[in-house]
């Protein structure tokens, strides 16, 4: 064994500059969007606080009831009222894990309806961040009422891509490979 330190990891990250935090927690909240179960729209929201996430949600159903997806939208008023949104499904996981979203960020791919501004500010959430527009909502007013700041990020890129090989951990499966 020698003390010599070892040289320089020759590995190179990807050419590209790491993400601000807000767009680290954006990129997550459309991460979270995939898993959404309603085809006329996917959202999704990462609730953090302190740099640390505390509640991520995405557009579905209620817990062990029927898929948009399976059995249909259930449509009232041009809105489908099947799933519960985002933002919702985000505190709702937070209560059930008895997480205080006091003074944290919402992160949310679109801006949020009137009625999940409206609950996002009664859960105590201080700043909202989006990249998207949503129209018929007054989610700005309430957010100004209340004194919620909100802000608008760029649209960060519309593809998040992975290149596995310049992970050295991520290897694919072999032949073998029952996945
Ligand atoms: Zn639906
Ligand atoms: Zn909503």
């Amino acid at each position: 064994m020698s003390d010599e330190p070892a040289p320089p990891c020759s590995l190179s990250l990807p050419d590209r500059p790491r993400p601000s935090w807000d767009e680290y927690f954006l990129k997550l909240a459309m991460l979270a969007s995939e898993r959404a179960t309603c085809p006329r729209m996917h959202c999704g929201c990462v609730l953090a606080r302190d740099r640390f996430v505390l509640a991520t949600g995405y557009n579905g159903s209620l817990p062990g009831t029927p898929h948009c997806t399976t059995d249909g939208c259930i449509v009232v008023n041009d809105h489908c009222v099947r799933t519960n949104h985002a933002e919702i499904n985000a505190i709702c996981q937070a209560a059930h894990h008895g997480i205080h979203l006091s003074g944290a960020t919402a992160y949310v791919t679109n801006m949020p309806c009137t009625a999940c501004a409206k609950a996002l500010i009664g859960a105590g959430i201080a700043r909202v961040v989006v990249f998207s527009d949503f129209h018929e909502t007054l989610a700005e007013r309430f957010f100004a009422e209340s004194r919620v700041r909100l802000d608008r990020l760029p649209v960060p890129e519309r593809e998040i891509h992975y290149h596995l090989e310049q992970y050295s951990s991520a290897r694919p499966c072999g032949a073998n490979c029952e996945h």
